[in-house]
Parts: C-alpha cells; sequence; structure tokens
C-alpha cells in the first residue's frame, strides 16, 4: 500500500507552476501526487488552515563548518537546524577546515547529511586550492562527485586571471560559479563598513567599493566565457546597479541578498557588539532600502542566509578581532517575513519565489517546486505565530545571533523532505 499523506485547507503557493490557492496537497510513496478538493481516506491528515504549504525551503548559503570546527556547527546539527527553519534543502560552503576542495571532501559532506537524514545537503566546492588563489581545485572531479557549484567563500579570488580561468573551466560543466565579492586591496583588514560610524568608532573600514569593483570585474570575465555567474550576499546600491547593468545585457549573472543586509545597518555595530560583526559589513539604510527595492523590482534572484555559526568564546572578542557571521538558519524565514512582507516590500508568492524556485535555478536543482510527480519537499507555514526570538533554544550549535528578542511572525510548523516529516512544531 502507498504511504500517504494529506495536508488539508492550506494556502498552497507554487510559484513555479503559478498556484495560489486554498486547497489540499496529497503526498504519495514520497512525491507530489494531487493538488485540488481531495476528499481520500488517508491515515496521516495535517490540518493546514490558515497556513501557508509551499515548496520546501531552499538556502543557498549556510556554513556547517564540519570539517574542522565541530564545536561551532556539524552537518548533522546544521542539517537539524535547517529543517527547523524550514529548509529542505541546503548549499554548504567550502571553508571548512580543511577546505572543501576535492572531490572525497565533497562525498564526506554528502554522507554525513544521509546520515543525519534531516535536510537534503548540497555543497558547493573551493574555485581554488585550500581556498588560497593560487591554483585551481580539481573542479571537475568535485563535480562528478555532486557539486551544485563552486567559490571560495570567505573570500574572493583575487587575482583576475585565474578568476578568468575559473569560468572558463566551470562554464565547460555548466556549473555556477558563486563570488565572495571583496577585493582585498580596499577592503584591507576592515572590520566594519567604511563611512561615519567606523570614524566614530575608530575601526577600519570596509569599502563598499571592494565589493563593487569585484563583482564589475568579474562581469567582465562573464562577457568572456559565458559562465553561469552568482554573486553572493551582495550588501549596497552599487552592487545592485552593476547587476541590473548586467541582466540588462543577457548576461548570466544571479544574485542573492541575506536577511542582515535587509533589517540591519552600520550604526547596530556602534555598542561593539561582534554579533554585528559580518562580512560584508551591514552598511547604511540607503543601501537596506536599496536592496529592499531590488527584490521589489525582480533584480535578486534568491533570499540566502549565510548562516554562519560562531564559538561564543571567539564572538567574545574585540570588535577588531571577532569572526564575521551571525547564525540564523532557524529564524530566516520570519526575518524574511519582517523585513519584505511586514514593509509592504513583496506579498507572499514574491517571496515564497525568491526562497525557492529562485535558489533552486540559481543551482540548477530539480527541485522548489510542487509539480506532479516531484520528490515531496514541503514546508507549512504559519504567518500569523508571533514569537521572540530566543538564540538559546537554537538546535544549532551557535548563538551568535543579534536578533534575541525580536518578535517574528512568520514560523515554519512543518518541514516535509522527500515526503517523510522532519520537523514540526511541538514534536
Ligand atoms: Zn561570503
Ligand atoms: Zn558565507
Amino acid at each position: 500500500m502507498a504511504k500517504e499523506l494529506l495536508i488539508k485547507n492550506g494556502r498552497i503557493i507554487d510559484p513555479a507552476n503559478g498556484i495560489d490557492q486554498v486547497c489540499d496537497l496529497l503526498i504519495s510513496d514520497g512525491v507530489i501526487a494531487q493538488i485540488g478538493k481531495i476528499d481520500k481516506k488517508v491515515d496521516n491528515v495535517i490540518d493546514a488552515k490558515d497556513k501557508l504549504v509551499t515548496p520546501g525551503l531552499i538556502d543557498i548559503h549556510v556554513h556547517f563548518r564540519e570539517p574542522g570546527d565541530e564545536e561551532e556547527e556539524t552537518i548533522a546539527s546544521g542539517s537539524a537546524a535547517a529543517v527547523a527553519g524550514g529548509f529542505t534543502s541546503v548549499v554548504c560552503m567550502p571553508n571548512t577546515n580543511p577546505a572543501i576542495d576535492n572531490e572525497t571532501s565533497v562525498e564526506y559532506v554528502h554522507r554525513m547529511a544521509r546520515q543525519a537524514r534531516k535536510t537534503f545537503v548540497y555543497v558547493m566546492g573551493a574555485i581554488t586550492k585550500n581556498r588560497e588563489g593560487v591554483e585551481l581545485a580539481e573542479m571537475g572531479l568535485m563535480n562528478q562527485a555532486g557539486a551544485v557549484g563552486f567559490t571560495d567563500d570567505g573570500a574572493g579570488v583575487q587575482n583576475a586571471a585565474m578568476m578568468l580561468r575559473a569560468c572558463k573551466y566551470a562554464s565547460m560543466f555548466d556549473v555556477v560559479l558563486s563570488q565572495h565579492c571583496q577585493d582585498d586591496s580596499l577592503a584591507k583588514n576592515g572590520a566594519m563598513n567604511s563611512g561615519y560610524n567606523s570614524t566614530i568608532l575608530g575601526l577600519p573600514g570596509i569599502d563598499p567599493l571592494a565589493e563593487e569593483m569585484m563583482l564589475w570585474r568579474d562581469i567582465q570575465l562573464v562577457k568572456k566565457t559565458s559562465v553561469r555567474y552568482h554573486a553572493q550576499h551582495i550588501s549596497t546600491t552599487g552592487s545592485i546597479d552593476i547587476i541590473k547593468e548586467a541582466k540588462k545585457q543577457g548576461l548570466n549573472v544571479t544574485c542573492e541578498v541575506t536577511p542582515h543586509h535587509l533589517l540591519l545597518t552600520d550604526d547596530a555595530c556602534s555598542e561593539y557588539d561582534t554579533n554585528y560583526k559580518v562580512n560584508p559589513p551591514l552598511r547604511t539604510q540607503k543601501d537596506v532600502d536599496a536592496l529592499r527595492k531590488a527584490i521589489k523590482e525582480g533584480v535578486i534572484d534568491a533570499l540566502a542566509s549565510d548562516h554562519a555559526p560562531h564559538l561564543q568564546s571567539e564572538k567574545e572578542l574585540e570588535f577588531l578581532n571577532a569572526p564575521f557571521g551571525i547564525a540564523s538558519l532557524e529564524c530566516a524565514l520570519g526575518l524574511y517575513a519582517k523585513a519584505l512582507i511586514e514593509t509592504g516590500v513583496i506579498d507572499w508568492p514574491e517571496l515564497i519565489s525568491l526562497m525557492t524556485k529562485g535558489p533552486a535555478k540559481v543551482i540548477g536543482i530539480d527541485k522548489g517546486s510542487l509539480g506532479i510527480g516531484k520528490q515531496a519537499d514541503v514546508t507549512i507555514i504559519d504567518t500569523n505565530a508571533e514569537y521572540s526570538v530566543d538564540p538559546e533554544k537554537f538546535i544549532s550549535k551557535s548563538r551568535n545571533c543579534p536578533y534575541a528578542g525580536w518578535i517574528l511572525k512568520a514560523r515554519p510548523v512543518c518541514t516535509i523532505v522527500g515526503g517523510e516529516i522532519r520537523y514540526s512544531v511541538g514534536n
């Protein structure tokens, strides 16, 4: 007998198939079997009245710290945090210790993820060996092992000739090349956005130009190679202009935005609280407004958390020496809703699109839709939950989160991966 699960009376939003209606969804043997008014008698029924029923959410930018920094996060703990955040697929960054720069490491992450049995975990391999920018990594072998893209995230590829070779190489495999856009000659050892606040605080700044220069350079390389190029966590008004122009020219360029760059400015650094130390840094209100506007205009392809867990002892270092990053996987959905829905920038179908169809397209995976016959990755969302963020309750191993005490409304209540309930509120 088929194993069936019926989700009743939810508002089904499936941007990939243009669906937005209140009805039922039947999962049978791990795949989407039917959408509509369904009166079948099924053993497992979920009442989704007043809830959203969406394709499983996808986060194409997370750091799970394994191998090397398992006290901060493991693939198992990160995977559990992911389903608690409503994510049925995530993409791990390769800046682990050692870096994920060979096929054995890619396979290791896949194996650990299978054992964890929570979310689907994809991997981006490093562009250069040990992310040092000196020698290309074995992209072909990593691609064969299932890597969905390449990046030296945490750093940008500084050498233009090296990046050009990477573009040529990646285009042979039709796999996306992602860049943490940051020109180190401009960023130097900056700790926050360069501007009024960094001057007042006496901290070295990272000029917006550091991001924009590398992005602009990369776009010139994309023109020469037809590679699929993705700009990670863009944060400045200037970057949006560059992306807009590249898209206008028909280039194969995509980009993502994080929750913190949509909600916070460098004013937050005024107390030297290292939970606000991120890279790229928090910018200005003008940049926040420009990013939100870019989302409204459809310039942004995906929302991505850049979930970056760190030990409390490390974050307790002085601002200059503390590591960059925010752990946000478990509250990302609520944060996006706060930044984009509660402010009237976009509506739920657009937001869900940026968390499902959009990211799936960036990395080229057959996910992010509720199409009949597709693997049943489904997230059920309560949009009126009203809860306070409590990092102490995170499933993630880390607590470096500046949103403690924030009141959020949207919350995943059930996360179904491949037809199995892997997370539900109260369980
Ligand atoms: Zn980065
Ligand atoms: Zn990152």
